[in-house]
């Protein structure tokens, strides 16, 4: 095989013995020395960045990490001739990619020069929002699909000419021609629930190399900011396998399921006896607001999310309203054992697999609690 032909398609990251590592990272790190690897949001709304930093304290709280920055006009954010941006932390994970050892992960709020926070930082207004609906005790549990992809942007697993056979025997799927590179699933949950993420399941999904988890319940911040940084872990478990993860909400085009990021939400009232009149009544306000909920549910205003809510596959069309009992063809579903026990929450199934979890958590609750 010659070498361009070996390369092709495949990661060289996919080439190198990664347990090498293993005797490096068990090196003690000297006492007061801490690494901190802080994450934040990139200029396409979608994509995280990262990088590191050794403290020279060992950090006791959030306040201890301090504000950093970095080159702005190299993540979409700005121009090159005023290009320092500032990364605000805003919560701390244990770093499950140097176990045991004196490190964190910090995730980062972003700020422009004049303080302002850039165009990407959908976090400041969502936060705002949570803080003035904070009595009503608003939960979120949002469900991630996205899809393996190799170095050729095809599926992973999937035949280099030509399809796998049609969708039906892969969801939930065991067997090795029914599932491809569950170690990265694997991988992932453990990383989560080490980190301090409330993962909450997994499951592989309907189109082959598509999988899903689950973050969540979490009150008010907790779970938006828990998925950006369970985000950050699968990307990084992936690039270590040479296998590239896409939120894109349509990667194959055709008759294969797309991926969404449905947002499951509810609050006090609802989650108490009766309180399906209350998710009712947020249903109602959510009719009225469907537009707005559209733009807020994918980085592109609902350009990417249109090729994806197409009414098929288990989608409602992206024109239209619509809500129902176990229905998985509408906007809004009430799961079955919520309409049986007359509480609990309800399902949005509009938001994209590639949305802003902060944009549409702060969509909801300023429809549903705070009447805007
Ligand atoms: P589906 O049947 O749609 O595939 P999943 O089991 O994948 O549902 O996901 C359900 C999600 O709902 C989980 O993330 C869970 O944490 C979340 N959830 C459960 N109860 C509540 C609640 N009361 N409020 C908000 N989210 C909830
Ligand atoms: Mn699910
Ligand atoms: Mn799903
Ligand atoms: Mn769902």
């Amino acid at each position: 095989m010659s070498r361009t032909m070996s390369v092709l398609g495949f990661s060289p990251n996919s080439r190198i013995d990664k347990t090498l590592l293993d005797k490096f990272l068990r090196l003690p790190v000297p006492e007061n020395k801490w690494q901190a690897t802080y994450i934040w949001i990139d200029g396409t709304g979608e994509y995280v960045r990262a990088k590191d930093r050794t403290l020279t304290s060992v950090p006791k709280s959030l306040k201890d990490y301090p504000i950093w920055n970095y080159d702005g006009s190299s993540t979409y954010q700005s121009e090159g001739a005023n290009s320092d941006i500032y990364l605000h932390p805003v919560a701390v994970y244990n770093d499950p990619f140097r176990p045991g050892k004196q490190s964190s992960l910090v995730l980062c709020e972003t700020y422009k020069y004049n303080k302002e926070p850039t165009e990407s930082n959908k976090r400041r207004v969502c936060a705002e929002a949570m803080e003035r609906a904070a009595e009503h005790k608003p939960w979120f549990g949002i469900e991630q699909e996205y899809t393996l992809l190799d170095m050729d942007n095809r599926p992973f697993g999937w035949p280099t000419n030509g399809f796998p056979g049609p969708q039906g025997p892969y969801y939930c799927g065991v067997g090795a021609d029914r599932v491809y590179a569950r170690e990265i699933v694997e991988a992932h949950y453990r990383a989560c629930l080490y980190a301090g993420i409330d993962i909450a399941g997994t499951n592989a999904e309907v189109m082959p190399a598509q999988w899903e988890f689950q973050v969540g319940p979490g009150e008010g911040m907790k779970c938006a900011d828990d998925l950006w940084v369970a985000r950050y872990i699968l990307h990084r478990i992936a690039e270590e396998y040479g296998i590239v993860v896409t939120l894109d909400p349509k990667p194959i085009p055709g008759n294969w399921n797309g991926s969404g990021a449905h947002c499951n939400f509810s609050t006090l009232a609802m989650r108490e006896d009766n309180g399906i009149i209350e998710i009712e009544k947020a249903i109602d306000k959510l009719s009225k607001q469907h537009v707005r909920h559209i733009q807020a549910y994918d980085p592109k205003g609902g350009q990417d999310n249109v090729r994806r809510l197409t009414g098929h596959h288990e989608t409602s069309s992206i024109h239209d309203f619509s809500a129902g009992v176990a229905n998985r063809g509408a906007s809004i579903r009430i799961p079955r054992s919520v309409a049986e026990e007359k509480k609990g929450y309800l399902e949005d199934r509009r938001p994209s697999s590639n949305c802003d979890p902060y944009s549409v958590c702060n969509a909801l609750v300023r429809t549903c609690i705070l009447d805007e």
